[in-house]
């Protein structure tokens, strides 16, 4: 089976609308997707509408913004109830930060600079209610600040650099909690991406666990092949099912294309064993 469970549409950071991105998975070969946008869900119904008509098994997902010893990771939630109350306020909570975040990326930048980029990022941010570092770089490639989203991000956005707002985002807990009131399951999004020491990655984990944490995603777009094998060890060691998803983002952007990824290790548990 071709199965996707990590990508993003323009409901967040992505390039495609949520029928657009369907159809490609759809053309792809994917026969079973989610739609995993940042700390929102206003994409899946029109996602899953799309999918049904192209013979697209659909998952409800979300990729939820978590700070976690002060560092930020993501927690995807499957099968997600998207109308639950619990889930969409505590969503509605990381996003109404994202605003004022935004500004201070907007000042920050000015004083380094670079004027008006939280105007030029909003003109790239769809749903407006989700403005994120991606729509800063697509706005400071256009200005010809950088070549590259990716460049423009290791120059301006990350920590240490003059664009970064260091940001509270959910805690572990609360995110975990709010994946398994509505109904789905938890699993880290590319842990090979968080620069944990191996302590650290084995703290994280356990308490990922011990608030009900079920998966972690062993194949990604994010993760090099070693990588595969090193989560795929993770995985037997806590015990946990195993998740396979692009990330995909759009051209140009991404790794990964829709379900082009390789296919988990065999002796895996996956996320979808019980589906
Ligand atoms: P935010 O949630 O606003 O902090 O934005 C995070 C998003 O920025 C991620 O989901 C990625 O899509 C993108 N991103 C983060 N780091 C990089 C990077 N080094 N290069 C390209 N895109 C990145
Ligand atoms: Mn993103
Ligand atoms: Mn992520
Ligand atoms: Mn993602």
């Amino acid at each position: 089976m071709n199965i996707d469970l990590h990508c993003h549409s323009t409901a967040s950071d992505g390039l495609l609308k949520p029928e657009e991105l369907v159809a490609r998975a759809a053309a792809n070969g994917v026969e079973i997707l989610a739609l995993t946008d940042h700390d929102g869900v206003s994409g899946l119904a029109e996602a899953r509408t799309k999918a049904e008509s192209q013979g697209v098994r659909f998952v409800d997902g979300v990729e939820i913004s978590v700070t976690w010893e002060g560092s930020t990771v993501h927690i995807v939630g499957l099968q997600i109830d998207p109308e639950d109350p619990v889930l969409r306020s505590g969503l509605e909570s990381i996003r109404e930060g994202r605003a004022t975040r935004a500004e201070k990326m907007g000042e920050a930048l000015a004083a380094a600079g670079v004027p008006d980029s939280f105007a030029g990022a909003k003109t790239y941010a769809e749903n407006p209610s989700l403005i994120s570092r991606s729509h800063f770089a697509r706005h400071l490639v256009k200005t010809g600040l950088a070549p590259d989203v990716k460049s423009v991000f290791q120059r301006y956005l990350v920590k240490g650099k003059p664009g970064f707002v260091p940001h509270q985002w959910a805690s572990l807990g609360d995110a975990v909690s709010w994946i398994r009131a509505s109904g789905g399951i938890a699993v880290v999004a590319h842990p090979g991406r968080y620069n944990f020491s191996k302590l650290e990655l084995h703290a994280f984990l356990a308490e990922f666990r011990d608030c009900g944490g079920a998966g972690i995603e062993v194949v990604t777009g994010s993760h090099s092949p070693e990588q595969y094998f090193e989560f795929a060890r993770i995985a037997r060691e806590f015990g946990f099912t195993a998740s396979r998803g692009s990330d995909y983002h759009g051209k140009g952007e991404s790794r990964a294309d829709l379900g082009t990824l390789p296919q988990l290790p065999y002796d895996l548990k996956p996320v979808w064993h019980d589906w």
